[in-house]
């Protein structure tokens, strides 16, 4: 039986999560549940299945009725209960920069993180794999491109035989738009994803097609490749989720119908395998599977997510904060879909921090969102 900490409940992935657990009561027990918001929704879960403990990290307080000895308040609370509480690992699926703080308290008291939250490896990667290492735990991924990259590459006898990886992407809702037609896009268009039903923020991160740039980032931590040795090929089916290409030329690939409950449930129960409730890919019904190469003229973060990788340093937690303040301030509709990449690039205009460590990260991230929100 696996103790599970689960981090961002009520989202989309919580939220699939949560089907992974009501599937394997035998394997997995859900220790804590947080939310930030939500407190409705994230007490909910305890009528389907037994969680020991709830966590509400935002403001608003909770009514007297709420404060019940499982009930508990705070981000400070949720750090200190993630030092004391007995638990085997932790599923991060808080959304942005927010998810750092945990993935750290998470692998200080030594324990293996189900990464959902890609921002905290754009962010410090460096820190992170190398306090993994240090205290000997795992970052299994749950995004679904990393997912499978660690599965291709499980057969791997000397990480030197790899010659790339290959990440696949749907290429979001305006892959076949005309750049011309980019600046009438609404929010309303780009909240529509073809393939995959995800929060808002990495829905418009899919469209703007910054998820594959963080994405690139994180591929890089996880699986210690250079940047020249990830590619991004536009696969609009979702099917294969991602591959990787030995030096003979050989690319193997893992393919599934879209499904997040699938890596989640891999990340969960690694190394071993489990039933799943995912539907069995018929690729006979599939019939076709097709690739081609991402535009990046019409996708300027994805080129500049390969520049703040190589610069290194700061860059890169510039440029997701940056992205995290754009998208927020295009989903409150106070800026145009083509108006994130700009404001992005503005912000990758100073010099580099190198080697920054947390506090000097958590600093300039809170910087960047201040500055922007206050301009726009
Ligand atoms: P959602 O927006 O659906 O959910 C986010 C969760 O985080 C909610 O539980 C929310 O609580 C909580 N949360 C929000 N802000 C804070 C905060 N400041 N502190 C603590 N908790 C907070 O996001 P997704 O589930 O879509 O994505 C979660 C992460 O997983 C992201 O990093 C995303 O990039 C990654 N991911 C998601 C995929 C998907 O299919 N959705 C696929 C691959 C990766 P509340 O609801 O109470 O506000
Ligand atoms: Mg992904």
């Amino acid at each position: 039986m696996k103790k599970i900490v689960l981090l961002g409940a009520t989202g989309s992935i919580g939220q699939s999560t949560i089907e992974v657990v009501k599937r394997h009561p035998d394997k997995f027990r859900i220790v804590l549940a947080s939310a930030h918001s939500r407190i409705d929704e994230l007490l909910l879960y305890g009528d389907e299945i037994s969680i020991d403990h709830f966590v509400i990290t935002g403001e608003n307080g909770a009514n007297e009725s709420e404060k019940t000895n499982n009930i508990h308040h705070g981000e400070d609370t949720l750090l200190s209960m993630l030092e004391e509480i007995d638990y085997d690992i932790m599923l991060n699926a808080v959304v942005g920069s927010a998810g750092l703080k945990y993935t750290v308290a998470g692998l200080k008291t030594g324990h293996s993180i189900a990464l959902a939250n890609k921002e905290s490896l754009v962010m410090a990667g460096d820190i992170i794999t190398e306090l993994a290492g240090k205290n000997n735990c795992r970052i299994i991924p749950v995004d679904s491109e990393h997912s499978a990259i660690m599965q291709c590459l499980e057969g791997a006898r000397d990480k030197s035989q790899v010659r790339k990886i290959i990440l696949t992407a749907s290429g979001g809702p305006f892959s076949n738009l005309k750049i011309e037609a980019f600046k009438n896009i609404t929010l309303k268009d780009a909240l529509q994803h073809p393939t995959w039903a995800m929060g808002d923020k990495i829905t418009i991160d899919s469209a703007t097609m910054a998820n594959k740039g963080l994405e690139i980032i994180e591929a890089h931590h996880l699986f210690d490749v250079a940047y020249d040795e990830i590619e991004v090929l536009i696969h609009p089916q979702s099917v294969i989720h991602s591959m990787v290409e030995y030096m003979d030329g050989s690319i193997i690939s893992q393919l599934s119908y879209p499904d997040m409950k699938l890596p989640i449930q891999y990340a969960l129960s690694y190394p071993d395998r489990l039933d799943a409730s995912a539907q069995n890919t018929d690729l006979a019904k599939i019939h076709q599977l097709t690739f081609y190469k991402p535009n990046f003229e019409k996708f300027p973060l994805l080129g500049l997510a390969y520049e703040v990788g190589k610069r290194g340093g700061i860059m890169s937690t510039i440029f997701n904060a940056a992205n995290e303040a754009a998208v927020t301030l295009f989903l409150h509709d106070k800026i145009h879909f083509t108006d994130i990449p700009k404001i992005v690039e503005k912000e990758l205009t100073v010099s580099n921090i190198t080697s920054p460590n947390l506090d000097t990260i958590i600093e300039k991230d809170k910087e960047i969102k201040e500055k922007i929100y206050t301009n726009y």
